[in-house]
């Protein structure tokens, strides 16, 4: 019987394994690996950091050609970069892609010659609200070079003759993209994206993949009931290709997160599915409530992250974003302030735990059936209201156990049954496993 063998819990994993400062060091630990690779959205960047995060989990590494029809879209030609500067006519260094590789625009054509001043500014970028930091620019799709600086630096530029030097390539080669498929018990899959494509950006982009890593790694160490999609793809064009080139898979997608800004002091955000009513939305806004921690819950929009391709009408899947500061909401979203000082362990950690707690309830949100629903069952015999009278610890609650026989009508999911009774979800999943034992339920698959 299915019922009698029900999987290991995510949470049971969680609480053996699970130190908030241990989980929040090791995230952080693997956001400073990851930092100082330039990514983009193809290249030797993201091979990189894709083989790091093979040291963690077993990812299937793809490479998809240059010029790939992907629905709309064509796979772009692959960029590589090893070097660039801009020198003074002293040979000064003064803007050098060593010390940060946000100075070169993303997809930066190779280049090297000399330019005046009123040249070389119309390929500078700069904050001039922030002068400090330096922001970070992309050209994807359109072909062009330029460099990244503080406004500080801009404003101190004299008018000389400058040499640029870019030592870059755009060529035919491949986009690659991770994905790591834990099989469950149902071949129902929940998807957990992220984004790979940001260079030395930590809160956007590194704290989802680092978060998505340590998730990978804690639910392949149980037996999931649903199988568990993780994918490290570059933003829009990715995510694009993945359904483009998979969409026989796509009906297997029954709820789903996309992992992004989860290491800032902000409070937690989550952005609802398109749906706006699924089960995902439900079960991380209920977590988000529990938390004694304010949060914020916001409606789909056709802007953000890879939930803009999962959630495009010809998809619509239940796929929502979770986040802390939504991007743009922070001054230091796409500039060099969003470095290693930005994300702190605290944080990581407790993104960490309620993603853990989310999913937790959602592979354990099953609906059951009431094997005796014609008046209550005696429980005495069967030693439930033993129970609840004399192990103060057993952790079974009275009430749990009459809510979650009266709700069992194959209608009401576990969460349902917690909302509805004001009793945690623990102790109403509790109930109904010692329910199941004792065969007073089954599970209800048809739903
Ligand atoms: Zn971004």
């Amino acid at each position: 019987m299915l019922e009698a063998k029900l999987p290991n819990t995510l949470i049971s994993k969680l609480q053996e394994s699970e130190d908030d400062n241990d989980i929040g060091k090791e995230l952080y630990q693997l956001i400073c690996k990851l930092y100082p690779i330039c990514r983009s959205i193809t290249g030797n960047g993201v091979r990189e950091t894709l083989k790091i995060l093979k040291q963690h989990i077993p990812l299937e590494i793809h490479e998809v050609p240059t010029g790939t029809q992907v629905f709309d879209w064509t796979v772009p030609k692959e960029w590589n970069i090893k070097d660039a500067y801009i020198k003074k006519s002293t040979g000064e260094k003064i803007v050098d892609f060593a010390n940060s590789n946000l100075h070169v625009v993303s997809y930066s054509l190779p280049i090297h010659k000399k330019l005046s001043l009123t040249e070389l500014k119309a390929h500078l970028f700069t904050i001039p609200e922030d002068p400090d930091w330096i922001p970070y620019r992309t050209s994807y799709y359109k072909e062009a070079w330029g460099f990244c600086l503080s406004h500080k630096q801009y404003l101190e530029l004299q008018d000389e003759e400058y040499e640029v030097y870019i030592d870059s390539s755009l060529e035919p080669g491949y986009l690659t993209y991770g994905e790591y498929l834990i099989p469950g018990e149902r071949t129902d899959e929940v998807l957990i994206s992220c984004h790979v494509c940001h260079p030395s950006l930590c809160n956007d982009n590194l704290s989802g993949i680092a978060i998505a890593v340590f998730l990978a790694k804690h639910i392949s160490q149980i037996a999931p009931y649903y199988s568990y999609r993780f994918l490290f793809i570059p933003g829009t064009i990715g995510s694009i290709s993945w359904l483009a080139l998979n969409e026989e898979k796509v009906v297997n997608i029954k709820h789903g997160l996309v992992l992004t800004c989860l290491g800032d002091s902000g409070n937690l955000t989550y952005k609802k599915s398109r749906r706006g009513n699924a089960e995902i939305d439900d079960i991380v806004t209920y977590v988000l409530k529990k938390s004694a921690k304010d949060y914020k819950i916001i409606d789909f929009f056709p802007y953000g992250y890879d939930e803009r391709q999962y959630c495009s009408p010809g998809f619509n899947l239940a796929v929502g974003c979770l986040m802390r500061s939504p991007h743009e909401s922070f001054p230091e979203y796409h500039t060099s302030a969003d470095n290693l000082n930005f994300v702190q362990p605290q944080y990581l950690a407790d993104s960490f735990s309620k993603c853990m707690s989310a999913l937790y309830i959602l592979d354990n949100n099953k609906i059951y059936l009431n094997q005796n629903p014609k008046c209550e069952p005696q429980l005495g015999k069967r030693g439930l209201y033993k129970a609840v009278g004399g192990q103060k610890d057993s952790g079974l609650n009275k009430m749990a156990i009459l809510w979650v026989l009266n709700l069992s009508d194959g209608h009401h999911t576990l969460l349902d049954i917690a909302q509805r009774s004001g009793i945690s979800f623990d102790e109403i999943k509790y109930a109904a496993d010692r329910l199941l034992e004792h065969d007073l339920l089954k599970i209800n698959l048809s739903f």
